[in-house]
């Protein structure tokens, strides 16, 4: 069994994202600029965009964040992205979810002009996503697309079973890996809450993906010899023994299932690392007007 270890893989994907940034800066072009617009005081997405900034400054980025009231308005918030879609400054920008119920997220996302979509969410990134062309990936799925490329792992003709079908990560996933590309051409299977007797594909995955939130759902009679884990799950369980009185658990039983995988991401360390430097490289791509 290999571990995919996205906290190491991440760590040389910064290194290689700050040298280009050190490049840009010395030939006279200003550093990538990554904003992001934080509504509410939601403790999660606070710590999601706090980690964010952060990791702007360890690669040399600029960036912004923009925090709005909990009781802003739909058309305030949209005024704001509209300002953003204009400033020549910022690259690319997110706007942190969820909202609060009295925002449309759709209409959020759709007024995101596409070429600044970062976070990879906009109707024309994920068209493009599907038709094989240039685009922003959902940063989750392009981490994923990344650890699989960057580890060897074969997916030509494999059977690869995700579980789970949100639009961040589980139905990009089963997109992405059945386009005629590399990493992908596998012929894919997506599973979801209403999928009877769900045992009977995962045990039939060469590359299972489990993107659903039930910590260790997926247990060791449930999947192959040799299988490929990809575990995106993380829930918080109480743990008394922690210092923050609990511990991250991914939606795949680590200890039972692992002996059996020929690769594996552990949690933490695996997808979570992944995804916030994927969103770095969407944003260099925004920084060299990759996506028009
Ligand atoms: P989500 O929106 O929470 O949806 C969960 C999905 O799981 C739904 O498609 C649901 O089916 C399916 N599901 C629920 N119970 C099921 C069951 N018993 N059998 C089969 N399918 C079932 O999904 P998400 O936003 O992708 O999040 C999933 C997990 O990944 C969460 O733990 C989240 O925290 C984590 N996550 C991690 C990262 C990272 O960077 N590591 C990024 C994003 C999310 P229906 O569609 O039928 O309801």
């Amino acid at each position: 069994m290999q571990l995919l270890n996205g906290k190491e893989l991440s760590r040389i994907l910064k290194g290689e994202i700050k040298t280009k940034v050190d490049k840009m800066v010395e030939n006279g072009a200003r550093a990538p600029h990554l904003a992001a617009i934080l509504v509410g005081s939601n403790g999660a997405s606070e710590t999601y965009v706090n980690h964010k900034v952060k990791m702007c400054q360890e690669v040399g980025f600029e960036s912004t964040l923009l925090r709005m009231p909990e009781t802003v308005s739909e058309k305030e918030l949209i005024e704001q992205i509209e300002r953003f879609n204009k400033a020549d400054f910022i690259d690319g920008f997110i706007v942190q979810l969820p909202l609060p119920r009295h925002i449309n997220a759709d209409r959020i996302l759709h007024a995101i002009d596409h070429r600044k979509d970062v976070d990879g969410f906009h109707p024309v990134n994920i068209g493009r996503m599907a038709l094989n062309q240039a685009c922003y990936l959902p940063a989750t799925p392009y981490g994923i697309m990344q650890l699989l490329e960057l580890y060897n792992v074969d997916t030509s003709g494999k059977h690869c079973v995700v579980v789970g079908r949100s639009n961040i990560v589980g139905t990009p996933m089963s997109i992405l890996l059945s386009r005629n590309s590399s990493p992908g051409n596998c012929t894919v299977t997506l599973c979801h809450s209403r999928t009877q007797n769900i045992e009977k594909f995962t045990r039939e995955a060469d590359i299972l993906i489990v993107a659903l939130g039930k910590p260790n759902f997926i247990r060791a009679n449930m999947v192959k010899e040799g299988v490929v884990i990809i575990d995106v799950g993380i829930t918080r369980v109480p743990d008394s023994t922690r210092k923050w009185g609990y511990r991250l658990a991914g939606d795949v039983d680590f200890e039972g299932v692992s002996p059996k995988c020929s690769f594996i991401t552990p949690v933490p360390g695996g997808v979570g690392p992944m995804t916030v430097v994927s969103l770095l490289l969407n944003t260099l791509k925004a920084a060299n007007k990759e996506i028009y």
